[in-house]
């Protein structure tokens, strides 16, 4: 199967995740979804579904046009479906498929299984994805990766995981590396420095009920690694983590296992996005 992040982070975020005969889609959170998928050539003819992790606006700003283009149904816990009707964010008369926590659902020759994550959503879930020859593990907004998930991730090929900040400098408000300054001012050399001191609420509801730290992510990958083959670190705050820091971060939890690390960069454009891709 492909992976690709057309998009990641908290301006948007879209996974693609297909073969030559199924495609699917997770998050919706990128504008001009379907004419992204089909000027990068990728397997729009036999799309199977819209997966959502949850209702947060990053994840489906493009639901309602992707699916009136699409016609595919969505797949997602109850909660979320409901939140997503509730918020119109999709049409009631939209097709729906409920993910219940460990038990597939068939998608076309693609089988998506959800389970739980942590995060200040109705009913928030990441996602597995099996062609039956690969396997592909969806797990974004949670601020904790509890056991179970490790065993679900485990089984997976290839993990896209969040890496959403640097412990370090959420605490300082300042990168480690970084003497300059505490937000970017005039003397600061730019790309190690915070860009914006978050108050302590916002900080506090990112470390205890938004979003995986670097530290927790590669926690996960040292314990991952010996069984996933390739992680894709997605999510990452541009204001609180840089790619080099999360890159090095995660390649020191990997060791000696040798795992394949890729580092999601933030949508600034969808026309100037760094798109991360992978085969398994
Ligand atoms: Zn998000
Ligand atoms: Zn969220």
């Amino acid at each position: 199967m492909d992976c690709v992040l057309l998009a990641s982070g908290s301006k948007g975020n879209c996974i693609y995740v297909g073969n030559d005969s199924d495609s699917i889609i997770i998050d919706a959170g990128l504008g001009y979804l379907m004419r992204t998928l089909q000027s990068m050539r990728l397997n729009t003819e036999n799309l199977r579904g819209l997966c959502v992790t949850h209702e947060h606006t990053d994840h489906v700003r493009s639901a309602k046009a992707f699916l009136k283009a699409a016609h595919v149904p969505v797949f997602a816990s109850g909660g979320t479906l409901n939140s997503l009707v509730s918020g119109n964010i999709i049409p009631a008369s939209a097709g729906k498929i409920i993910c219940r926590e460990h038990i597939p659902v068939i998608a076309g020759g693609l089988e998506i299984t959800a389970f739980r994550a942590y995060h200040d959503a109705a009913e928030p879930t990441g996602f597995v994805i099996d062609d039956g020859d690969s396997r592909i593990g969806i797990c974004l907004d949670t601020h904790k990766v509890s056991d179970t998930m490790k065993t679900v991730l485990s089984a997976c090929d290839a993990v896209v995981l969040e890496s959403n900040y640097c412990s370090a400098a959420m605490k300082s408000d300042r990168f480690p590396e970084c003497g300059l300054c505490r937000s970017c001012g005039a003397n600061c050399q730019g790309n190690k420095c915070v860009l914006h001191v978050y108050p302590k609420y916002l900080k506090d509801r990112i470390r205890d009920d938004g979003h995986l730290s670097n530290e927790d992510s590669s926690a996960c990958i040292a314990e991952l690694s010996a069984d996933v083959g390739i992680f894709a670190l997605a999510h990452l705050s541009e204001n609180y983590n840089r790619p080099n820091i999360a890159r090095e971060s995660a390649w020191a939890a990997a060791g000696e296992n040798g795992a394949e690390i890729y580092v999601s960069d933030q949508l600034q454009d969808y026309r100037e996005r760094r798109l991360v891709s992978f085969h398994v």
